[in-house]
């Protein structure tokens, strides 16, 4: 039996998701929201003190900064554009007779200049390289998107519409590894307070077609991802509610992201799928929040 659709199709029962009839695009109740806030709360408790600055960007990026990043060479297969009507009376006609008539009306939609962001961290890295120089202590930001990846699926944890919080670290790299070795301490000790069974693991991420092998055999090797998992929809197959990633300098010689020494910035991000760990939640606690450990619910609502 297939586990994964029981488990989606409790959360529908429950209506801590609501079904929107598209896979991986959900509506989610006042409960199940609150699960994220306060996870969300213990995130800013545990990286409060490292004096991070907070940016919030929208979901959709500039497209000009999206190929600019190369997303569509790694990754073509989960990206998102937004494309909108720009015609004239005469082609508002054709539009809706195409629509009468049942057929694609969507082909003579233009591209606008907006790119659904990918990675809450994509919008930063221009941000920060159009300041100049960044300190020898390095720069560090707190971020939070909803982002868009075609990835459709009947398992819950692996949604096209998703919220990702972020820390983004720049800096040498001994500080960024530094960053980076501690979030993932962090992380294990933050979903062992909320009861979560925990596993890090090194990873690659799904770059496409043949040539793409190649790259995450490199990322592999060089241990420049690596995931928390925690079983949501199957002990076997554990879901990735972390990633850790060491960019060595690539976006800082793709973005001019330089140190006031002139020497070009190593990054590293770490994120949270923030749908995913109250996924994680659910399943490992149950779908009555009322009945969950008493010590998780203090972690979460103090
Ligand atoms: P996976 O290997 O499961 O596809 P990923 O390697 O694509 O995950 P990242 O690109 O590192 O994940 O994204 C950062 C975090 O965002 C992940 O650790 C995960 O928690 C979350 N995430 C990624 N893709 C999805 C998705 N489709 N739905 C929900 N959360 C996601
Ligand atoms: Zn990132
Ligand atoms: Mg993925």
């Amino acid at each position: 039996m297939d586990m994964q659709v029981s488990f989606l199709d409790r959360l529908f029962d429950s209506g801590l998701l609501i079904d929107t009839g598209v896979d991986g695009l959900y509506g989610r109740s006042g409960q199940f929201e609150d699960v994220i806030a306060a996870f969300e709360r213990l995130i800013d408790k545990v990286g409060g003190a490292d004096g991070a600055e907070a940016i919030r960007f929208p979901p959709g990026m500039n497209r000009a900064y999206f190929e600019k990043s190369g997303y569509m060479k790694s990754f073509p297969q989960l990206a998102g554009t937004v494309h909108s009507f720009c015609g004239n009376d005469h082609d508002h006609l054709s539009l809706l007779q195409c629509m009468e008539e049942g057929k694609d009306w969507t082909k003579e939609q233009q591209a606008t200049d907006i790119a659904l962001t990918p990675a809450a961290c994509y919008p930063l890295y221009p941000t920060v390289a159009k300041r100049g120089p960044i300190s020898m202590d390095g720069g560090l930001f707190d971020l939070q998107s909803y982002c868009f990846r075609h990835e459709p699926s009947k398992d819950p944890a692996r949604q096209q519409l998703f919220r990702m919080r972020e820390y983004v670290c720049m800096g040498t790299e001994a500080h960024v590894t530094t960053f980076r070795q501690t979030w993932m301490d962090r992380g294990v000790e933050m979903m062992k307070s909320i009861g979560l069974d925990v596993e890090i693991d090194v990873a690659n991420d799904p770059f496409f077609g043949r040539a793409g092998r190649l790259l995450a055999n490199n990322q592999r090797d060089q241990n420049l991802k690596f995931e928390l998992l925690i079983p949501v929809t199957s002990q076997a197959n554990k879901t990735a509610c972390m990633s850790f990633n060491y960019h060595q300098d690539a976006f800082g010689q793709k973005w001019g992201l330089s140190l006031a020494d002139g020497s070009v910035a190593h990054t590293a991000c770490v994120g949270f799928g923030l749908e995913r760990i109250a996924l994680a939640l659910f399943a490992q606690h149950g779908l009555d929040v009322a009945a969950w450990p008493e010590a998780v619910r203090k972690t979460l609502w103090g």
